[in-house]
């Protein structure tokens, strides 16, 4: 029986009285505030917000809905009815938006997308044929990560090692003792694990983070650290918290929401329904990205009606920034705010939240006027005035809501641009009331969970790990020394296998939880020799993918992992409004040797330890989440989480509620930002990557469903085209020190002297070794140059090998 309590949806009759009343004290701590359930849309349509009166928007460029869901459909013809239970019962294991069965905490009515039903496969496909998976390894190499996924799940340990050309099976006790045996033999400093954010739930995170202390390694890293670590990292300093600061319902009838750098509908793609529900009650939709997205301006959606007859248009403006130039936007934004108090105070901040709530008025001030229109324009790539047009909309606007995404997060500046959003935010007093926020909105099932879990090198289980309490409390919880150095993030640790034999942290066994390195990290052939420079690495997956196939120096072991839907006692997920969702074991068929992955980690870690085996033991998940009510106070009430649909949101509806942050002082910083150095010689574009119809690096189209465009396009605004006199189709090099990517040139609105080519393809352009010097983010844009692949092949060898890219190297570098 479950019982409902403001957002609380857990068993109530299971808590006992003292218990409830110190969650009822801390909750009231971090908001007071509970979530109210989903709301209904409105009955009636509204005509004005429709694309065009042409039915199911016929003749245009959108995603085919109906088509893909079929195709689903026929992926899944061997397993339909398990397909269809884990889509009605369990949590979603594909964005972070949050949805149990097809129902979700913002809105009444179906959630659901091709998104997840995409990713459904991997749920239900059977095992790899066996005469496929002990093929000679040169064979399998030749497929691409999408083709090996089609093949089917993992069925049983694998190993590979030197001189052998194919996997042979092994059995779980020579798997794990040889895994053990290694890790023995390693000094903790020379092994690392990383988890990936797709399907893994918050149990196993826990499990793998407090493995990976028990011996007595901090390298533990997880994929947020490619997506959203500088949003934590920056709202920590800002505002003192590390997650949304809202909810979705935030977002309807806020006066205005805006989209940064962020693609939510083709990323989070049931975010287009709140996005009609925050248009109907009257929200003004603002995209700032150099690409005019076409999903982000008008889109079709599927559960609702009218929306999927004749479209919705979403986007009322869009600012066309420069690449890395959205500091210098927001400094121009801040900029007219101050002029506009000198002529009318009171007409654009808000000077009682700042008075009350915030330090660092006067310095953020004094920084923002010392700097010049003239360099502001030139950096964000937007004039004066449309800068000023924002900042008037801001400025009239009682509420608001920013929501931001990878746009802002992936380059090396990336937690200073998130600390400039919570400036914005904090002068104008949107933070820590109804329809007002800052929303990271992730785009993995785990990537929330993961760090809060503690399977990160700079977090504990409820704290940062350099924090000593932290580490003393969780010491207490765990019965067992932490070690105190701190740990690498997972590129570095990458690095490390390079480093010379004798070197104290060389990378010796590498431990990963899915990812595939040579698709997501820059650099892939510079990633391919670390992966191969380790002595042992464990892939514990559900799927082949191209690193699997990697070598290793002594051994490459593959373990079969449960997905959520399979693990015994069902586990949890938290979504980036922070509700925790229940995801319960669901019937169905088996991998007969796979194993939940949190039982994974533990037997490792007792084989290693046997004598300390009673210290990291989890009979069942339930033990985990017991524990992890224990050991991250704002996570009491996992433990009651049982059932389908059990679901509560940490921190209560809204985090700083009523400006108080949780900070040593509670106030927020305002911090002055510097404008990042854009290095971009004369003659060469800004590159960035993007997605198309993809689930991070796996890729379920060759064509981008929301303007046509091929894997291999690059997309280049008209005019920049012309100059360079190349036509639509042509085939093109883009080039710079760090590699070359051949495409064609496909015209889009994206501004001048920006390009943007697909992820992971346009890997190969971006610098290895560069990381965001606060949260540890690779850079994923650069400086490029384009060039008619015709003038390349004719002179590369002369005139770009030798000379041109020695000037690159002067000129970028
Ligand atoms: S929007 Fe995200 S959470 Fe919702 S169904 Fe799609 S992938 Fe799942």
């Amino acid at each position: 029986m479950v019982h409902q309590h403001s957002s609380l949806t857990v068993p109530f009759n299971k808590m006992n009285c003292k218990r409830f009343l110190r969650y009822r004290e801390r909750v009231s701590v971090m908001g007071k505030t509970k979530h109210q359930g989903p709301v209904k849309l409105p009955k009636m349509p509204d005509p004005k917000h429709w694309v065009s009166m042409v039915p199911f928007g016929l003749g245009k460029v959108k995603p085919k809905h109906i088509r893909d869901t079929a195709k689903v459909v026929w992926e899944n013809k061997d397993n339909l009815p398990y397909a269809t239970r884990i889509l009605t019962q369990g949590v979603c294991d594909g964005c972070a938006l949050g949805v149990a069965g097809l129902k979700d905490q913002t809105l009444a009515g179906p959630h659901i997308c091709t998104t997840r039903l995409n990713v459904l496969r991997l749920n239900t496909m059977p095992a790899i044929d066996k005469s496929i998976l002990h093929q000679d390894i040169s064979e399998l190499r030749k497929r691409s990560s999408s083709e090996l996924r089609q093949l089917g799940r993992i069925p049983y340990p694998l190993s590979r090692k030197p001189g052998e050309s194919k996997f042979s099976r092994i059995s779980w006790d020579e798997a794990l003792d040889r895994i053990a045996g290694k890790l023995k033999t390693v000094d903790p400093k020379q092994l690392a694990f990383f988890l990936t954010a797709r399907g893994i739930t918050n149990e196993s995170y826990y499990a793998a983070g407090k493995v990976a202390r028990f011996l007595g390694t901090n390298h533990i890293d997880n994929a947020s650290r490619i997506c959203h670590s500088p949003s934590k990292t920056a709202l920590k300093r800002s505002l003192g918290i590390g997650a949304s600061s809202c909810n979705y319902q935030d977002w309807l009838g806020t006066d205005v929401l805006v989209f940064w750098g962020s693609v939510a509908s083709n990323n989070q793609p049931v975010s287009t329904k709140y996005m009609y529900a925050a248009k109907r009650k009257g929200t003004k939709i603002i995209v700032i990205n150099p690409y005019w997205e076409p999903s982000m301006a008008n889109y079709w959606i599927p559960s609702v009606p009218d929306s999927a007859l004749f479209g919705t248009k979403l986007a009322d403006d869009v600012y066309q920034v420069n690449i890395g130039g959205d500091i210098a936007f927001m400094n121009g934004v801040m900029k007219h705010w101050f002029e506009m108090e000198k002529e009318h105070p009171g007409s654009a901040i808000n000077r009682n939240f700042i008075n009350e709530h915030t330090h660092g008025f006067s310095e953020l001030k004094k920084h923002v006027e010392a700097q010049d229109w003239l360099t502001l324009e030139t950096s964000s790539g937007l004039t004066k005035s449309r800068m000023r047009e924002f900042a008037e909309l801001l400025a009239g606007s009682e509420s608001g809501v920013f929501v931001w995404s990878m746009g802002l997060t992936q380059h090396r500046f990336g937690t200073d641009n998130i600390s400039q959003v919570a400036n914005l935010a904090m002068l104008k007093g949107f933070i820590g009331r109804e329809k007002c926020g800052v929303m990271p909105i992730r785009g993995h099932s785990g990537v929330q969970g993961s760090g809060e879990m503690g399977a990160d090198p700079f977090s504990l289980p409820g704290g940062d790990f350099d924090s000593s309490k932290t580490r003393k409390r969780i010491e207490k919880t765990w019965g067992f020394k932490i070690p105190d150095w701190q740990g690498d993030i997972v590129g570095v640790s990458l690095e490390n296998a390079v480093l010379p034999e004798n070197h104290p942290r060389k990378l010796r066994a590498f431990y990963t939880s899915g990812g595939n390195f040579l698709e997501t990290m820059p650099d892939p052939d510079f990633v391919k020799k670390c992966l191969e420079s380790v002595d042992l690495r464990v892939h514990q997956d559900i799927i082949l993918n191209t690193s699997t196939l990697v070598d290793a120096k002594e051994e490459v072991i593959v373990l079969p992992a449960m997905t959520r839907y399979e693990q015994p006692g069902g586990g949890t997920s938290t979504s980036t409004e922070r509700m925790v969702y229940f995801s319960p074991e669901i019937k169905g068929p088996r991998m007969e040797e796979a194993r939940p992955e949190w039982e994974i980690y533990t037997e490792v870690a007792k084989r290693v330890k046997p004598e300390q085996a009673h210290l990291i033991d989890f009979p069942d998940a339930q033990t985990i989440r017991n524990e992890i009510a224990e050991a991250h106070s704002v996570y009491d009430g996992i433990q009651h989480l049982k059932e389908k649909g059990d679901v509560f949101q940490w921190g209560g509806a809204w985090l700083c509620e009523d400006g108080e942050c949780p900070t040593p002082d509670g106030k927020g910083n305002l911090l002055p930002i510097e404008l990042p150095e854009l290095r971009k010689p004369e003659g060469h574009f800004y590159v960035t990557t993007r997605r198309g119809k993809q689930f991070n690096s796996m890729v379920y189209s060759a064509t981008d469903p929301n303007n046509s465009a091929d894997r291999y396009d690059v997309l280049l605004h008209k005019e920049d085209a012309n100059q360079l006199s190349l036509k639509e189709g042509e085939a093109v090099v883009v080039y710079n020190q760090f590699g070359t990517f051949h495409g064609r040139v496909r015209f889009a609105n994206t501004r001048r002297g920006n390009i943007q080519v697909y992820w992971p393809e346009g890997n190969v352009l971006i610098p290895k070794g560069v990381y965001e010097k606060y949260a540890g983010i690779p850079e994923y844009n650069t400086a490029v140059v384009v060039e008619k692949a015709e003038t390349y092949h004719a002179h590369k060898d002369t005139k770009y090998v030798e000379k041109r890219i020695e000037e690159l190297e002067t000129e970028i570098g």
